[in-house]
């Protein structure tokens, strides 16, 4: 086993590294304090206030009420939940509206939509990443029951204007739901000013474990449940709560908010001196994606002349992990659909890699990552039959 100590962690848009506060609150709950939270005595009803601590503080971060917090095991549920209930509000509209960068768990359910005999239209984005509001405006029709657009796409970090997106979907009637899975932890968010009616999010994205996510519902919003069973979560999420994990999602929340401001302008700083080191020192080397509005910590390079998979199989040699576009598709030779809606030529599709920072990355990681890429792309662009790209100095 390769254990996190050893290696140079660039991929926190896959996962992240718990947090030491959020293992430390969790596990007693997995020890010692098993009662079921919906059982009426003391040790139950004390795992219950455990609960209701985790949904003040997912509240505090979004900037909502604790009792828009619903509870899910990940951000597939949330964003599935989202959908589903916006189809089975109205029976008349049967229509979702999405785009064309969506992460699978929005986009492979729009598949299950359309098979089901709903209809979904996909808008695109521009070279940069960016939509057209005008036609995601122009898509929504009388039966438009929901739109589903993601905050910050996970391949690029590109952000969509949600606020903006928000208020045209309540001018036009219609529920906007936001996959916020790579935002929340990563930028400012008060829920409490805008109209947007669900919002996803998942724990271990924010130094949380994995299979615990949650969903926002605004309390002026309609909403049907997905899963159906006894009356937990204000009967809108039935089954008997994953109590550690929600109490460490609590927990995630409280130190994200902490640390928002300070980690935006350090993992930011990181980033930023990375992805400008490579582009300095090694030739043929392109941003995927807006610079601007874009995640502080993402940064997703294509190095023109090599393949991504080639250069992840060579960096794991040298213990440094990070994506060639999302993690779900790593070793399935498909192109990134998002760079496909981007147009970014297959070649330099094929060429490109996310590295995306966290917490935990130092400026030691950024050191040794640096002096990795370079001589990797150098020796993947002499290998290539196809190559006339100019060696990389050394940095
Ligand atoms: N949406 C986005 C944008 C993601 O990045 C991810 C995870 O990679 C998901 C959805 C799925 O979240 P989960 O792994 O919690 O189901």
């Amino acid at each position: 086993m390769v254990s996190g100590e050893q290696i140079i962690y660039l991929d926190n848009n896959a996962t992240t590294e718990l947090d030491p506060a959020v293992v430390e609150e969790m596990l007693p709950f997995l020890t010692r304090y098993y009662g079921n939270p919906s059982s009426g005595y003391t040790f139950g009803r004390q795992v219950r206030q455990a609960i209701d601590l985790a949904r003040e503080r997912v509240a505090a971060l979004l900037g909502c009420e604790p009792g828009e917090i619903v509870f899910t095991s990940c951000g597939t549920e949330s964003n599935n939940a989202a959908v589903n209930s916006a189809l089975r509000l109205d029976p008349n509209r049967q229509h979702v509206v999405t785009t064309a960068v969506e992460h699978s768990a929005t986009r492979r359910h729009c598949e299950t939509v359309e098979k089901c005999g709903g209809s979904v239209t996909v808008v695109g984005v521009d070279g940069a990443g960016h939509l057209d509001l005008e036609e995601l405006e122009r898509a929504i029709t009388p039966r438009t029951a929901i739109i589903t657009a993601m905050w910050a796409n996970n391949e690029t970090g590109v952000l969509f204007p949600v606020e903006q997106i928000a208020e045209m979907a309540r001018r036009k009637r219609v529920l906007f739901h936001t996959d916020a899975i790579q935002t929340v932890g990563k930028m400012p968010i008060r829920l409490a000013d805008w109209t947007l009616n669900s919002l996803a999010l998942s724990a271990h994205k924010l130094h949380g474990p994995k299979g615990v996510g949650a969903l926002y519902v605004n309390k002026r919003s309609a909403f049907k449940p997905s899963m159906i069973g006894g009356s937990q979560e204000k009967n809108r999420r039935a089954g008997t709560e994953n109590v550690a994990s929600i109490v460490a999602l609590g927990k995630a929340a409280e130190c994200a908010a902490a640390a928002l401001t300070e980690e935006n302008t350090r993992v930011r700083a990181m980033r930023d001196r990375f992805e400008a080191a490579l582009l300095e020192h090694v030739s043929e080397t392109f941003v995927n994606g807006d610079r601007k509005a874009r995640l502080p910590n993402t940064t997703n390079l294509s190095f023109a002349g090599i393949e991504s998979d080639a250069a992840l199989m060579m960096f794991d040699r040298h213990q440094l992990c990070c994506s060639a576009g999302s993690a779900c598709r790593t070793g399935s030779m498909e192109t990134s659909h998002v760079l496909g809606a981007m147009k970014v030529p297959a070649q330099l599709a094929r060429a490109s890699m996310r590295f995306s920072f966290g917490r935990f990355n130092t400026d030691a990681d950024v050191e040794r990552a640096l002096e990795i890429i370079p001589p990797v792309i150098t020796k993947l662009r002499a290998l290539s039959p196809a190559s006339a790209i100019r060696e990389p100095a050394t940095v």
